[in-house]
């Protein structure tokens, strides 16, 4: 559990936003520890005045942050945490990583020998499936293996360590980054050290939470997508055109929706609004869930039309 001094040394000196670098910023929205037990600290957003992003101006040490990756962060208890369900669990896993390919496939200018990256890989089922489709030579790196030993990665080159100070001997035709980007200390040096390892006319893709959508209004505070301390800045649409210059890079398409379904991250939300033991076993929510889900799908079958709360901006190499 972190004390109070510790809020104190990370705020120290100018605070600037995380993506444009302003200092020019006010309050916006102030939440508990997300997934998590610890009910002693706040956590305070900013919103940037110049881009539009919100940021949290009181962020865990990063050295520090892995008091917050315990038994209670669902996505590494992944589907065991839902007891008989999982193989379900595991079924809607594949949906999603079939879906990210999907996206990625529809933006590779090549489909034979492409040599792709993923960062922030985590269990590395999306580029397993891509390797399985196309002749790729794919990369993953991430801070912490997650059941890489499983031989279905066999194929995959992966890579354990803090993405910022990896060196890899490899420029890439694409390079991804699912849900990734938000918990970046530095996103500003990973857009950087992305275009340096970028072929010319390579691609980008990046996939975010998106506070400018209708369940960040709804849910406030226990929107999932603040996911605080973990989550360090919430990109705006506005930001993305001062992160990617017009001299370096041509933003291709902004989708206002993701790979991630917005019927589970407000499902989240409403988990962490009762205040769950989330390391508990999810298997007696399954139901409950499976409910909702068929209640609420004619609202959320709506949304690539009205945008929720997750966003991917794919951008090309000039
Ligand atoms: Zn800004």
């Amino acid at each position: 559990m972190m004390n109070n001094n510790e809020i104190d040394e990370s705020i120290a000196g100018p605070i600037n936003c995380n993506a444009c670098k302003s200092s020019r910023h006010s309050f916006y929205i102030a939440t508990g520890a997300m997934m998590s037990q610890d009910d002693s600290r706040s956590f305070t957003f900013h919103r940037c005045d110049t881009c539009e992003s919100v940021f949290l101006i009181n962020p865990v040490q990063e050295e520090k942050l892995h008091s917050y990756y315990t038994e209670n962060y669902l996505p590494y208890r992944g589907a065991n945490a839902w007891g008989v369900y999982a193989p379900f669990v595991e079924w809607d896993d594949r949906l999603l990583n079939t879906k990210r390919v999907n996206m990625t496939l529809r933006h590779v200018q090549k489909t034979d020998d492409i040599h792709v990256l993923d960062i922030g890989c985590g269990k590395p089922d999306f580029l397993a499936k891509l390797s399985s489709m196309l002749k790729v030579n794919a990369v993953g790196v991430d801070f912490k293996a997650a059941q890489w030993d499983d031989p279905a990665y066999k194929n995959c080159s992966l890579i354990e360590g803090d993405w910022h100070t990896t060196e890899l001997n490899y420029s890439f035709d694409v390079i991804t980054a699912w849900h990734y980007l938000e918990h970046d200390y530095q996103p500003l040096e990973t857009i950087e050290k992305c275009y340096t390892y970028l072929k010319p006319g390579g691609t980008l893709i990046i996939e975010v939470p998106m506070y400018e959508g209708i369940l960040q209004k709804l849910q406030r505070e226990t929107w999932q997508g603040w996911h605080s301390p973990r989550h360090l800045t919430l990109f705006s649409l506005r930001s993305w055109k001062k992160m990617f210059p017009d001299k370096q890079w041509q933003i291709v398409k902004h989708h206002r929706y993701g790979t991630l379904s917005a019927f589970t991250l407000w499902w989240l939300g409403r988990q962490e609004r009762k205040k769950i033991q989330w390391g508990g076993s999810m298997q007696h929510k399954f139901w409950s869930l499976v409910v909702w889900k068929v209640l609420l799908s004619p609202f959320f079958l709506l949304e690539k039309l009205i945008p929720m709360g997750v966003q991917i901006i794919i951008v090309r190499k000039k």
